[in-house]
């Protein structure tokens, strides 16, 4: 793995799942104290598809000091919302909503797909399958507080119908962006919303230049949901789970220590 120096950056950003945590896991201890560590030095963006809440059920085990926790910034559904810490309290700088029409829309394509490819749910769900998150419409095949082991016998058994069921939503909805992204799920949401426009977010919201961003993910790959990024310009990173992430932080510290 080919590790940049981070010297000169202002920020690293961060993907969430299967980066700085496993797919919708809490962050460990050694990660959460290479964060504190960090957030001493400098500034750390992380921007996920998921929503905010995902932010308090993945990052417990992050224990900030007020002056940390101001250096590190949340963007869910992949940077349609920013959130930042004030005064030790998490605020909503922004969120770019769809309308109730877009949204209604889009659920109702959800029904008529599956009706399309004759698409079942499996018998036990974990919550909301079809989930609206304001900015988006989340589709998670075993509902979306499903347990990893679920989700994963799920994705090796029938992550062909999860495609087809994308692909008969796309058909319906040709104004809409239709992603796949993590074990399960499908996203959709306004065109052009996808981690590339999220980095854009982060520089117009932060004031800090692609050129002084420094982007890591897992899915960096033609196809992931981190290839986006890739169009800016910006800087990457790619690794293959959070153990490869924490030996890139280790180098950084060390870099920023120098
Ligand atoms: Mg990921």
């Amino acid at each position: 793995m080919d590790i940049p120096s981070i010297i000169g950056k202002k920020i690293m950003v961060f993907d969430l799942d299967g980066t700085i945590t496993p797919s919708k896991s809490p962050m460990d201890a050694e990660m959460a104290e290479l964060f504190t560590k960090i957030l001493d030095r400098m500034s750390i963006a992380v921007i996920t598809g998921g929503g905010f809440e995902r932010f308090e059920a993945q990052f417990q085990a992050l224990h900030c000091t007020p002056e940390q926790r101001s250096r590190l910034y949340f963007f869910p559904t992949t940077g349609t919302r920013f959130y930042r810490s004030n005064d030790g309290k998490w605020v909503q700088v922004y969120a770019d909503e769809m309308t109730a029409e877009e949204r209604q829309k889009i659920k109702d394509a959800f029904d008529q797909a599956y009706k399309d490819i004759d698409y079942h749910d499996p018998e036990t769900v974990y919550g909301e399958v079809v989930e609206d998150r304001g900015t988006q419409v989340t589709f998670s095949a075993c509902g979306q507080e499903a347990p990893l082991d679920v989700k994963e016998a799920f994705k090796a058994a029938h992550n062909s119908r999860r495609l087809a069921l994308a692909d008969a939503v796309r058909k319906l909805l040709p104004d809409f962006e239709v992603k796949v992204p993590g074990v399960t799920s499908i996203d959709v949401t306004r065109k052009g919303i996808d981690k590339g426009y999220g980095i854009e977010k982060i520089e117009e919201h932060l004031g800090i230049p692609v050129s002084a961003m420094v982007f890591v993910g897992d899915a960096l790959y033609e196809g992931g949901n981190d290839h986006p990024v890739i169009r800016t310009g910006v800087e990457t990173v790619s690794v293959k789970d959070p153990e490869e992430t924490k030996v890139v932080l280790k180098q950084w510290i060390a870099d920023l220590d120098g």
